[in-house]
């Protein structure tokens, strides 16, 4: 495969302002550490996009996870309900804590955990659900909440790829007790690394400000509320720098731009691919009426791992690149060591195998989706 990428699966989107307030908070705030001014301002700004009762920064989508397993009081033993078909912190931020992943069956329509199969995956030893909004569409919040209500269990969201999607007009990653999202450098709004725990229950604000700060009561003592900075509680340095903070609010000012391009993309993708669904050559994503995403994956699923080899193949030798998508937890060494599975995992395999994400940024031009979309048609010689 000696020919060149024409059209890379993503680019990193830059809005502009990045290096601009990097600059503010180190020479003019003179501010870098956390918890600084652009801090302040990217977590008013999500508490009032999102709708959330308080927002914490912090490293990444991975330390919000962990942040929350702490938060619901994960014990060694304790179960936690997740799909298989998603990243591995969903997983691991639990395990840490000696928690033991149950994975169930995704849903083949929208690829989130499948909320039918909760209930029989649910033991004495449950104690949180976690769903994950794959590709920014959202899980069927309302029977999720409805579950963890009657059988006393915590909801964390795993957001990650979620932000400004909504589920019945609300925010993902607002829904549950706490959520958590990332801006990692692949995802719709970044910072390079980066992420933050969205607290939305009222009393776990005090005991996430602790854990962020090394299990202290830093952030207490800096508003005047305790007369000593102490150590009280377990916890980590799960805060970023003000200067990834001053990165991220640049993005924040041109989120609507940038989730508008996106859904652009998306749609032109959708548009001129429908053929090929009716036809039964391939599966489009879907989204419920109910709910709006992001724009943040644009897959399609094949009929055999065969046929997406040969097609990632294909659109690779006209320089086109299309990636797969996760080795299901369940069949990872790790997962087999440390979860459990319920049920046969039929729709998880069969998407491991058979979903190919289509290249989609920012800076893509019109023309660039028609030839990736124009050349898919073309494997499956379909003229219309
Ligand atoms: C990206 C991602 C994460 C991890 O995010 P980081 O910010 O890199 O820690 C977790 N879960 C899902 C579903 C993700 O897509």
């Amino acid at each position: 495969m000696s020919n060149k990428i024409k059209i890379p699966f993503n680019k990193p989107f830059i809005a502009g302002k990045e290096l601009l307030y990097i600059a503010q908070a180190v020479t003019e705030n003179h501010h870098t550490a956390g918890d600084g001014p652009f801090t302040k301002k990217c977590q008013a700004w999500l508490e009032e996009r999102l709708g959330c009762r308080k927002v914490l920064l912090t490293h990444s989508c991975t330390a919000a996870l962990e942040m929350s397993a702490i938060l619901a009081g994960v014990r060694p033993g304790d179960e936690i309900i997740m799909p298989s078909y998603t990243f591995v912190s969903t997983a691991s931020s639990f395990v840490l804590r000696g928690g033991v992943p149950v994975f169930i069956d995704i849903r083949p329509d929208t690829l989130n955990m499948n909320e039918q199969l909760i209930e029989s995956a649910i033991t004495s030893r449950t104690k949180v659900i976690v769903p994950v909004h794959y590709a920014g569409v959202s899980c069927e919040m309302d029977m999720i909440m409805d579950i963890a209500r009657r059988h006393n269990l915590f909801v964390i969201e795993d957001a990650a790829q979620g932000i400004m999607s909504t589920y019945k007009g609300r925010q993902l990653g607002s829904i549950g007790h706490l959520g958590a999202c990332s801006f990692h450098e692949t995802k719709n709004i970044i910072s390079g690394e980066g992420g933050a725990l969205l607290v939305n229950d009222e009393k776990f604000v005090e005991r996430a400000e602790i854990i962020r700060e090394k299990g202290t009561n830093r952030s207490s003592f800096f508003r005047g509320q305790v007369e000593k900075y102490t150590w009280v509680d377990i916890g980590s340095s799960y805060l970023p720098s003000d200067i990834i903070a001053a990165f991220l609010y640049a993005q924040m000012e041109n989120t609507d731009q940038i989730i508008a391009q996106r859904n652009l993309i998306y749609s032109l993708y959708m548009e001129i691919l429908r053929p090929l669904a009716e036809k039964g050559y391939i599966q489009l994503p879907f989204t419920h009426t109910d709910c709006r995403s992001n724009g943040h994956i644009f897959y399609i699923i094949t009929r055999s791992l065969k046929e997406r080899m040969a097609l990632a193949q294909f659109l690779r030798e006209q320089g086109i690149l299309a990636l797969f998508h996760y080795v299901p937890l369940h069949s990872s060494p790790a997962g087999k060591l440390y979860g459990r599975t319920t049920g046969t995992l039929e729709v998880t395999r069969k998407v491991s195998d058979c979903l190919l994400r289509l290249p989609l940024y920012h800076e893509m031009k019109e023309k660039d989706v028609r030839s990736v979309a124009g050349n898919i048609k073309k494997f499956y010689k379909c003229s219309d």
